[in-house]
């Protein structure tokens, strides 16, 4: 039996999960919001199991750092019965956005790759900065065990050069490594492999596109197992709209507001990564509040759902065209997981190209699901990521702990 603890931990936020992968069951389950705010709200969860009811603790606090909010965690995961030293924790896992371009697979955190992922910080000044919190918080409070760090980019690492290439002078491009890298790299391998096992097919013979569509949003093109091309690039900001972020905008926008609107480079940095995508288009980033101005026919809504679908169509449209044929097209994340008429509206225009949704298991269905017809010659799936679970067995294999080592 091989118990993990997995931690994302993000600037202002904890996320904890400790899961059993010998049966791939969640134990126990935490989160901390506005960490540094002056009040910070912090849940732990103790997963119903055997012989114990579920339990749920709340409460509003001021965490005014990663230490406090993990400490406070521990003190009442204890009083909970589910404290990692109870459950018998041998690894903690943990999610690291910028692998740049030599950190492939997920590997042991040693002196060493913590200075590489510091390094990385140039790269990804938003979020390795808050990974490496993670990584010397837990450290510090859970002192003894094991420590794993899993890349988002590590799948992307097989993208071909003409894929990860941007068009730029390329002495300037290998001086900084400067080019595209992906991300959610952990969901997009999580998903396409569950695809392919309700399929009933092998993994590397499936050509499939996976759209994970949540705050972040990212779609994929994966040929016969190998991830060719990807949406996000040297940054999680190239791509789909987000939920704060634009997506693709032309490189010249960004040169116009600094050289000819007096923008700084950190204004710009606030208006790409906090006041775009939905929020900048429709003042709610959050897709239920989207959907409910659509409903209200609200005009900066319905604009805000028509550029998203819009977006989504030019990807799908791409990748097809990239991948030659499509087998299997997945939608995942909190959007792509709950947003039927999303899915239908983004594949409407593809009957042509053998796509069919099945309306009543679209909109009527839940959870792991296919949503096309049984005539139809591209299968379309719904299936709910799982990045702990892939991050902690990442963690046996890596540690040759468990059954997946
Ligand atoms: P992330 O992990 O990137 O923060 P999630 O995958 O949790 O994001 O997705 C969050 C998004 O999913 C939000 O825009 C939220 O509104 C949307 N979402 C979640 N559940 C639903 C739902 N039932 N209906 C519509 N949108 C939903």
């Amino acid at each position: 039996m091989t118990r993990v603890l997995v931690i994302n931990s993000g600037s202002s936020s904890l996320k904890l999960q400790i899961l059993d992968t010998a049966v791939e069951e969640e134990l126990a389950w935490a989160l901390v919001e506005r960490i540094g705010e002056p009040t910070g709200i912090l849940t732990v969860r103790r997963t119903a199991l055997s012989g114990q009811s579920a339990e749920e603790h709340t409460e509003e606090a001021a965490f005014p750092d990663h230490t406090a909010a993990l400490s406070r965690v521990l003190e009442l995961a204890a009083e909970l019965q589910v404290h990692p030293t109870d459950l018998g924790v041998e690894a903690i896992g943990h999610r690291v956005v910028h692998g740049g371009p030599d950190f492939h697979q997920p590997v042991q955190v040693t002196p060493e790759v913590e200075a590489d992922i510091e390094k990385l910080e140039l790269l990804a000044p938003l979020h390795n900065p808050a990974n490496l919190r993670g990584i010397r918080v837990a450290r510090d409070l859970l002192p003894g065990l094991p420590h794993v760090a899993v890349f988002d980019t590590g799948f992307f690492h097989t993208l071909p050069a003409a894929a990860h290439t941007y068009a730029i002078d390329r002495e300037t491009a290998h001086r900084w490594d400067l080019r595209r890298y992906g991300f959610h790299g952990t969901s997009h391998e999580y998903v396409s492999r569950r695809t392919a096992d309700v399929l009933g097919r092998p993994y590397d013979e499936l050509n499939q596109i996976v759209l994970h569509l949540g705050n972040g949003a990212s779609a994929s093109a994966i040929a016969a197992g190998r991830a060719v091309d990807t949406s996000m690039g040297l940054t999680p900001l190239e791509g789909l709209v987000m939920g704060t972020r634009p997506g693709d905008v032309d490189p010249g926008l960004i040169i116009h507001l600094i050289r000819d609107r007096g923008m700084s480079p950190e204004d710009v940095s606030t208006l790409l990564n906090r006041k775009s995508g939905l929020e900048g288009l429709s003042g709610a980033r959050d897709f239920r509040a989207l959907l409910e101005g659509v409903d209200d026919d609200d005009t900066d809504a319905v604009l805000t759902y028509d550029v998203v679908i819009h977006r989504l169509r030019r990807y799908i449209g791409g990748y097809w065209a990239v991948l030659g044929n499509v087998d299997a097209i997945t939608f995942t994340a909190g959007v792509g997981e709950n947003v039927a008429r999303l899915r239908a509206d983004s594949l409407a225009t593809l009957g042509q190209w053998g796509v069919e949704i099945d309306h009543d298991a679209n909109e009527n269905g839940s959870g792991e699901r296919l949503i096309s017809t049984p005539d139809s010659r591209v299968k379309v799936l719904v299936v709910p990521t799982d990045e702990e679970l892939a991050i902690a067995r990442a963690c046996d294999e890596v540690l040759g702990l468990g059954p997946h080592a």
